[in-house]
């Protein structure tokens, strides 16, 4: 349920209205917006009457959140949630532009595809260096030493870094080098997962699981939520549907959809979406016309010879055309690039 408070309830008032929910044994979220400072009381809350917090001092109502995401949802948290992210912000009116390789390959690889998309306007650096594959036997990835290498191209560029986490076990080592975890589809209900990124304070990309519903997707970034870290995007990265012609469908509708269900960015990614880099450029158009707040995109210097992902994934020159296109469109929307100003050299 939230509590909303008046406009004028003292630090005191608040306090003493979280101490009473803390009393009936549900957690507290308090969300403090420009026009309105609303307390999530998270919980057991259906045998819990309206009436034990209405009457306090401070307190203008008290209404249940009807959807079964709570934190997540527009109800709780009525602005877009914006957050930052090394010299830029997510949310607000800053389109971010994720882009590289769909793994780190090579050392050179890496440093060369940052300097490349860095130059064309991407805003973070992508690259996994654990890779879910579906079979056992293709690259799963560089691991460590592929960490030290994006660790290296942010020290060049001053891209943050966006890549995926599998498993939380695979945290402690990740940490200090990631300042995006990328969830990946496959692993969009991995509680265990979800739980312990929802115990840091580093922003997270959840993406949207082959096959799951928008609720489902939204359920899952409660977990994280619920855990405190509130810096959660999602990503719409197309589902699977009957349609053979490209690798997904990109649920277009799916943009609007969550713009209205919840407060989080949403991030369209249109090379796991189409799965060809001949659709790459109309989708991240429509992305950005639908109202998506970024985009990721796969970038590599020679993606005929890439070890995943080549078929979809831009040449540079071609990622730049794309971003050009995508600041056009942006402009209609009353929006504009993300850029990062500084290289951490
Ligand atoms: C990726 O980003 O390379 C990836 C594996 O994406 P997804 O989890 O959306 O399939
Ligand atoms: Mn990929």
């Amino acid at each position: 349920m939230m509590i909303i408070l008046k406009t004028n309830a003292t630090p005191e008032q608040v306090e003493h209205v979280i101490e009473h929910v803390k009393a009936a044994g549900l957690s507290v979220h308090l969300s403090q917006g420009l026009e309105q400072t609303i307390i999530g009381a998270i919980g057991e809350t259906h045998n819990i009457p309206k009436d034990r917090f209405e009457g306090l001092d401070g307190v203008e109502s008290v209404q249940r959140i009807t959807q079964p995401f709570k934190l997540a949802s527009r109800q709780f948290h009525p602005e877009n949630s914006v957050f930052p992210l090394d010299g830029f912000t997510v949310g607000g009116e800053e389109i971010a532009i994720i882009a590289g390789p769909c793994a780190v390959e090579t050392r050179a690889q890496i440093i060369e595809t940052a300097h490349a998309v860095k130059g064309a306007g991407a805003s973070a650096l992508r690259g996994g260096v654990f890779k879910p594959r579906t079979s056992p036997y293709s690259f799963q990835g560089l691991g460590d030493e592929g960490l030290s290498y994006l660790a290296e191209a942010r020290a060049e560029t001053g891209l943050p870094i966006v890549t995926e986490i599998m498993s939380q076990t695979q945290l402690d080592l990740m940490v200090k080098y990631v300042d995006v975890f990328q969830v990946g589809a496959r692993n969009m209900q991995n509680f265990n997962l979800l739980r312990a990124l929802g115990e840091t304070q580093t922003p997270v990309l959840l993406k949207r699981g082959l096959s799951a519903t928008i609720e489902e997707l939204l359920m899952s970034a409660e977990y994280i939520l619920a855990g405190g870290n509130k810096q959660v995007m999602l990503c719409e990265r197309g589902i699977r549907t009957f349609e053979t012609a490209t690798r997904n469908t990109t649920d277009i509708n799916a943009v609007p959809v969550l713009k209205n269900l919840t407060h989080l960015p949403v991030i369209l990614d249109p090379s796991h979406s189409t799965g060809n880099m001949d659709y790459v450029a109309a989708i991240s158009r429509a992305a950005i016309a639908a109202g998506a707040d970024g985009l990721i995109i796969e970038v590599h210097p020679d993606p005929a010879h890439a070890v995943s992902d080549g078929k979809q994934s831009l040449k540079p020159e071609k990622f730049a055309d794309v971003v050009k296109q995508v600041g056009q469109i942006a402009q209609v929307m009353n929006r504009r690039l993300a850029s990062v100003q500084t290289a951490r050299m």
